[in-house]
């Protein structure tokens, strides 16, 4: 896409000549309908549980005072359809501050063995409640670290977590393992869940693109936690990759950038 701007070269009153100025805005245009459609996204993934909300409202007022059970369930799927819209919000704050440049420590040093520990702690309760196993496998070596935004980091192995145990159905194998390499350090996690279809694989890291929408939204889902992982993966010079087959499941790997200075110094 092209812009011209034609202007007649004058001296007193005769045309000299013209000059043309062709300027390339693709790349702009490009930007600004990635722009058009990121807030067509949001206002739809916003408007769809305000929606609803707002018609459980409606059907709650309408309850007669011996309908506790009907009552119980309206509220919870008010309850949920909050949360989620609270998690959406979350998430958009956050892909609006790495999108604005806004600055985080990126330099911090985070033992390995303690991020695995906690990480195993914090799903430890949801894979017993929906009958999966799981398990975390920490390096041999005590003493490696990672170099890099420790909230991020968190925020990273959550989102692949969660995903991992929202797309794996019970009796399930949920796994995270680590390898060290060079001045590297990769962290899998990987599941045996429903997978992702190749055509639809190298689209998950787009915002808001989901396999299933329907599914995704059910289980809570933003159809923003792939990007954000990718982009705060990259804050951090690191890389993101993933592999899936349908049925028989899916593997993210992420390479972070070892902190060797700090394990010399131990
Ligand atoms: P969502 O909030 O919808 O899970 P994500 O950005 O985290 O959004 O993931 C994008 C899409 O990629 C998901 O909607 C799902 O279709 C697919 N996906 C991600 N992780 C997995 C997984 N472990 N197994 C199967 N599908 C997955």
């Amino acid at each position: 896409i092209y812009h011209i701007t034609l202007t007649r070269v004058q001296r007193r009153e005769q045309t000299d000549g013209f000059v043309a100025v062709v300027r390339d805005v693709t790349e702009q245009e490009r930007l600004n309908q990635a722009r058009r459609e990121f807030v067509s996204n949001v206002s739809h993934e916003l408007r769809t549980p305000l929606t609803s909300v707002k018609s459980y409202i409606e059907a709650l007022r309408d309850l007669g005072d011996d309908e506790k059970d009907t009552r119980d369930n309206f509220l919870q799927v008010i309850a949920q359809e909050t949360d989620r819209m609270v998690r959406l919000t979350r998430d958009l704050l956050q892909l609006s501050g790495l999108d604005r440049g806004q600055t985080y420590n990126l330099h911090q040093s985070i033992g390995l063995t303690d991020l695995l520990l906690q990480v195993q702690q914090r799903f430890q309760l949801q894979a017993e409640r929906q009958g999966l196993e799981f398990s975390v496998v920490a390096p041999d070596d005590d003493d490696v670290f990672i170099v890099g935004n420790r909230d991020m980091v968190n925020r990273i192995l959550d989102n692949l977590l969660s995903n991992a145990m929202k797309y794996t159905p019970a009796k399930g194998h949920v796994s995270v393992s680590t390898r060290v390499f060079r001045d590297r350090v990769i962290v899998s996690v990987k599941d045996d869940g429903i997978g992702i279809p190749k055509d639809d694989l190298p689209r998950v890291f787009e915002r808001f693109y989901r396999v299933d929408k329907g599914r995704s939204r059910r289980l809570g889902g933003t159809g923003l936690g792939l990007a954000l992982a990718r982009e705060m993966v990259e804050r951090m010079d690191g890389t993101i990759a993933i592999t899936s087959e349908p049925e028989q499941g899916t593997q993210v790997s992420v390479t972070f950038v070892r902190d060797e200075g700090v394990e010399k110094a131990r």
